[in-house]
This record gives structure tokens, sequence and C-alpha cells, in this order.
């Protein structure tokens, strides 16, 4: 199977945070540095053409995004939740499977026209990288992919985010 070494490092938690939730934790990938190393080197073999700029999503996407901008020669904006960030934002709300959460952005941080790479470490329904990538979009981004270290392709998110247009990329899945 590709990607073995990785799936190694990925510990699932069961139940959390609810019953019936199989929790897909990077925390113990992140402890092992070969590992982290290779799964950002995999994610930037991914990648086309360097991007002009990573955006990564609070609060995992921060720490591969960060890893795969510096990796990739690019900048980097941050994709935060509500009432985080301190000059002027741009903001977007979205569904949650109970209730409802937003991300924002600065306003200035995207100029039009510029290609922009988003990060996360998971995509479950596609809900969180979409509103990210019309927040990306609003600002007149081009989002040239997305990457992420994990796909649940059942939940149909990198689907969703495909018939958006997106070219999407992820290291690992489980079914
Ligand atoms: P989505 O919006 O349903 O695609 O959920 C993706 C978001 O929820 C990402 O920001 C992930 O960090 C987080 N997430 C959902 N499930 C998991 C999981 O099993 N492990 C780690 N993060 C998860």
């Amino acid at each position: 199977m590709a990607n073995e070494d990785l799936y190694a490092l990925v510990r699932t938690i069961a139940d959390y945070p609810k019953p019936g939730i199989q929790f897909r934790d990077i925390t113990t990938l992140l402890l092992d540095g070969r590992g982290f190393g290779l799964a950002i080197e995999r994610m930037a073999a991914a990648v086309g053409p360097a991007p002009d700029l990573v955006a990564g999503v609070e609060a995992r996407g921060f720490i591969f995004g960060a890893a795969l901008a510096h990796r990739l020669g690019c900048g980097m904006v941050l994709l935060r939740k509500s009432n985080k960030l301190p000059g002027r934002v741009t903001g977007i709300n979205y569904a949650l499977e109970y209730g409802q959460d937003r991300l924002e952005m600065h306003s200035d941080a995207v100029t039009p026209e510029q290609r922009v790479l988003l990060v996360d470490d998971l995509i479950a329904t596609g809900g969180t990288a979409l509103a990210g990538v019309d927040l990306l979009r609003g600002a007149g981004a081009v989002v040239s992919g997305a990457s992420f270290v994990i796909d649940l392709p059942d939940l149909g998110g990198a689907e969703r985010l495909r018939r958006a247009g997106v070219a999407v990329s992820a290291l690992l899945e489980y079914a």
C-alpha cells in the first residue's frame, strides 16, 4: 500500500468527539520527525507548479500548511475561526452537522489572480474546505488546488471540491 509508513503513524481514536466517530489523530504523525517530513515531501510532490500562497485552515491546517509553504518557497495566509485576526476581515459562515461555524481571513491578505493552495489535515464532508475555497475566490484568488493528509472518501468532501473545480490531493484514505 502506498504511504503505508504514514498510515502507521496516524492513530485512530474511537468515539471522539462523540460516540460512533473514528477520529483520525495526526498528532502521532507529528511526533515522528521523519514521518512529518515525509508527509510534507509527498504533499509537495503532489502539488503541480508552486502556488503564490498556501492557505492554512485553523488549526491543524496551519501545521501542515506552514511546513508546506516553507517547502514550496511561498507565503501563507491564515483562514481562522471567528474573531481571531486583528485586522479587517472577510468571513464566511458554513454549516456543520449541528450548527454552523465561520472562517475569516484578512481582507488584504490575497490579491486578485494570486494562485492559492488550500491545506488542511483532513477532508470529511468538505464543508470546511469549500468555505475556504469560497472565501479565497471571493477575494479574487485562483484556488490552484487543495492538499490534505487524510481524505474520508465516503463522506464525499473531495468529490464536492472536485465538482467545484478544485484539484484535490490527499496522502491517506480511510474508507
Ligand atoms: P469537513 O468540514 O466535514 O470536511 O471536516 C473537516 C474538518 O474537520 C477539518 O478542519 C478537520 O481538521 C476536522 N476533522 C473532522 N474529522 C476529523 C478527524 O477524524 N481527525 C482530524 N480532524 C478532523
